[in-house]
């Protein structure tokens, strides 16, 4: 008997050894292809929980496997360490959002290591260092530069508890905070903004690379483009300079529908049009409208109301005047702030209308409308209708149409708009990257000079939020000197929004140590792009987005020579417990920790791919982590265990020969199997093929012995070989068991043979009672079952048994299928 399987050894030795060695150290000089494999870097909140596990596992395996087939992989891992959880958890905490910081990265880097994976833990990066942030401030700088960063004023989202701006997305539907819930206002504020918008058409192109469908979709529809025509409605106020309220449509060919306009109640002209009777209310609305977040404004769930100003705009193609409203639902940040309505034509138009009463006239028949009233808004393409010289043209002319006809007068013009809003950045907060910006009173906003970078976090800044940036009071940052004329000048306070951090990780990776410039151009040149990027779809915007916006734009300063971060992109799916979603607040979060020092990091990784399709996602569950172990600790025994052959196959007698044949061809099947999954991230077929391939050699083994010994080893090596990515440990302590030399993760990727991976054949007779009907070539595999049901499938066969009885079917393997019939 063997000792048994004890992961808890093998794998600390392992691990041990590895990290002596270097053994997964990457450097660029390499006669081998390169191939960047990365996982999204995990966010610093405390302890990696198998979710975490499951985006980090099966990448590391493929990475793996790529090392095997011949690259030269990167596989780097990091820490995004900035942010607004970190600062949070340590005023909670009672602690510097430094040190919790820090604290995490140990934890979370001493599990990462128990995940034994190919990490190259030299090239590290974590964003809140100032080695690292140094280079996101020089990128703001560069960016700056290049007319892609500047300063406005901005009406944001704004959460009262947090104390700080909030992007859309963080944002939830009704208006509320994702992190602490609270309902979100709006405040107007001077920030920094990314002209992020420059790149909007490039960016809803995702030529050349291979990412999942739905992504690409997430990111066209948030940039959403719409093509349309800008349309002037005439104004005629004494005292009024306006004279027209321009605004966009889509839809041109509804024109002579317009029965009413909407406002932003921001807008500049609601203070001038406002009649005096209407003034009181209107000034009660928009001081309501302001308790409220563009986002709760935009709600699709919230009926929409508004107020009649008092004023009217004339629509110049029928010289018919409409009233002017305002409603929370029109945002200013949004096209031009206006809107006409066409409630015939439009849901939201329609359900305003039937609130307030307002005309609902129809410009486009629906097919077969005779005249009547319309129950619901008919959005469709249609006939054009009561709309002047335009009757009787379809939509799509009517457009080009009335477009043409507006542009002849002046009256408008062809417009584009889109929904994206330049990136801002500025935050109110503490833990981030500070601005590298300097105010003076002589020279205005003046960049800090790169030899003065990292402009450094100061460690003893009150870091509680106010509603203010916490530096404001932090005397020795704020005071400074004009880079540019040495008379006394104020730093900017606010800091960096984080999604800035990560926009440009997985360049340093390339050259974390490098301290002339964010990578060394070389090596950047080298590993870039990214082959494979994976991680969470959650990240199909921001993330993702600002990445490519950042990329495009280091392209067009010549700072790198590629359009696209990412080749491919990958997104796994969610492990849950009990039928949910792992949280904190369920107490149902599984760490790692627990399974790992009892039944090793090898069963977790196993097991996490054999859940389910990785892209899907599935359920944990202890029983089925178990299943795992024991396989793996089959597998254990099956290796080191001797093996006895039977004389008969030592003498090479025929039976022996067959024996060996099939081995070859289930080996020779499985490798081809494993391969073909690997390169399409199909892990747990993978392991379901890992796991034929086993009972097939426990059988030869325990039944037959019927190959001779350098067949069974051979066969032993190519299921080590196979299991090395995902059972790293035990695949490396079997394989120095087995006498080969260390390890068995520098061995080359195992080929499979097409010739002996073929499914051997013969001819299978098909008879109806006793008498030939036909021959079918089939598998030496094929099963009883499906034997007879090819042969049931044969249209010459189906002839015979037509209308006939089928009283029973003899089978005869490896020959013949005999019905017989009445
Ligand atoms: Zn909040
Ligand atoms: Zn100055």
């Amino acid at each position: 008997m063997v000792a048994e399987h004890n992961p808890q050894e093998i794998e600390k030795k392992w691990q041990q050894r590895w990290a002596e060695d270097k053994l997964y150290q990457v450097t660029e000089e390499s006669t081998k292809p390169k191939w960047y494999a990365l996982t999204m870097f995990p966010y610093t909140s405390g302890d990696l929980h198998i979710g975490h596990w499951y985006a980090m596992a099966p990448s590391d395996v493929y990475a793996r496997f790529k090392r095997m087939q011949g690259y030269n992989v990167l596989h780097p891992m990091g820490f995004d360490a900035f942010g607004l959880p970190a600062e949070n958890a340590a005023i909670k905490h009672g602690i510097h959002p430094f040190t919790w910081t820090m604290q995490n990265i140990d934890n979370m880097r001493r599990q990462l290591k128990s995940l034994g994976a190919i990490y190259d833990w030299d090239r590290e990066v974590i964003t809140c260092q100032p080695e690292y942030y140094k280079w996101t401030q020089w990128l703001f700088l560069k960016l700056y530069q290049a007319g892609l960063a500047y300063r406005g004023k901005a009406s944001v989202n704004w959460c009262p508890r947090c104390q700080t701006v909030l992007a859309n997305e963080q944002v939830v539907t009704g208006g509320f905070c994702e992190r602490c819930e609270a309902a979100v206002i709006s405040r107007d504020l001077e920030q920094w903004f990314f002209h992020i918008t420059k790149y909007a058409d490039e960016l809803m192109e995702h030529d050349g690379i291979d990412w999942p469908e739905r992504i690409k979709t997430m990111q066209k529809n948030w940039v959403g483009k719409s093509i349309g025509t800008d349309i002037s409605f005439a104004l005629d106020y004494p005292g009024v300079e306006e004279k027209e309220i321009r605004v966009f449509t889509t839809r041109p060919d509804t024109i002579f529908g317009v029965t009413f306009m909407v406002l932003a109640p921001e807008h500049p002209l609601v203070a001038k049009l406002t009649s005096p009777e209407k003034r009181a209310e209107v000034e009660d609305y928009i001081a309501q409208v302001r308790q409220r977040s563009d986002i709760e404004r935009q709600s699709t769930e919230k009926e929409k109301e508004g107020v009649f100003i008092g004023t009217y705009a004339v629509n110049r193609l029928n010289g018919e005047s409409v009233p002017i409203w305002i409603a929370d639902y029109v945002l200013m940040s949004y096209g031009t702030g206006a809107v006409m309505a066409v409630p015939a034509h439009d849901e939201r138009d329609f359900a305003f209308a039937k609130k307030y009463d307002l005309l609902i006239k129809v410009v486009i028949a629906p097919p077969g409308w005779r005249g009547g009233e319309l129950e619901t808004a008919y959005i469709e393409p249609g006939t054009m209708v009561n709309s002047g010289q335009f009757d009787g043209l379809p939509s799509e002319q009517g457009m080009e149409a009335v477009s043409d006809f507006l542009e002849e007068k002046g009256w408008g013009k062809r417009a584009i708009t889109y929904r994206l809003r330049d990136w801002l950045i500025s935050r109110q907060r503490y833990w981030g990257a500070p601005i590298p910006i300097i105010y003076c009173s002589h020279c205005g906003i003046v960049p800090v000079p790169e030899q003065d970078l990292p402009v450094l976090l100061p460690e003893n800044a009150e870091f509680k939020p106010t509603g203010e940036s916490p530096l404001k009071y932090c005397d020795e940052f704020v005071n400074t000197t004009c880079p540019q004329c040495s008379s006394p000048a104020k730093r900017e306070t606010d800091t960096m929004d984080t999604f800035m951090c990560s926009s440009w990780y997985f360049l340093r990776y390339a050259s974390p140590l490098y301290d002339a410039a964010p990578f060394a151009p070389g090596k950047a040149k080298y590993w870039l792009p990214v082959d494979l990027y994976t991680g969470g779809a959650e990240h199909a915007v921001m993330h993702l987005f600002y990445a490519r916006f950042f990329i495009k734009a280091l392209r067009d300063m010549g700072l790198v020579d590629f359009d696209e971060p990412f080749t491919r992109l990958f997104n796994q799916g969610v492990i849950i417990v009990e039928r949910q979603k792992m949280s904190k607040s369920r107490g149902n979060v599984i760490t790692p920790d627990e399974y790992v020092s009892e039944l090793g990091a090898d069963a977790v990784r196993a097991y996490l791919m054999f859940i389910a399709p990785w892209e899907k996602g599935g359920e944990w569950d202890d029983s089925g982590i178990s299943g795992i172990s024991r396989w793996l600790n089959r597998v254990w025994s099956l290796v080191l265990e001797p093996y006895k052959v039977k004389p008969k196959a030592a003498e090479g007698k025929p039976g022996a020969e067959k024996a060996h044949r099939d081995l070859q061809r289930i080996a020779h099947q499985t490798i081809r199997k494993v391969t073909n999954d690997l390169e399409k991230l199909r892990f747990n077929t993978m392991i379901a093929a890992l796991m034929e391939f086993t009972n097939y050699l426990a059988k030869t083994k325990e039944n037959n012995g019927t190959v001779d010994n350098s067949a069974w080893k051979e066969s032993i090596d190519t299921l080590l070989l196979l299991l090395a990515p995902t059972a790293p440990h035990l695949a490396e302590e079997l394989w120095q068991r087995m006498g080969h030399e260390y390890s068995i993760h520098n061995q080359s990727w195992l080929r499979w043979d097409e010739e002996l991976a073929k499914d051997e054949e013969f001819t299978l007779v098909v008879q109806v009672n006793g008498k030939l009907r036909d021959r079918i070539t089939v598998p030496v595999s094929v099963t009883e079952a499906e034997a007879r049901e090819l042969a049931l499938n044969r249209q010459r066969v189906k002839a015979h048994l037509e209308g006939k009885e089928l009283l029973k079917t003899i089978y005869v393997p490896g020959r013949l299928v005999n019905f017989v019939v009445r």
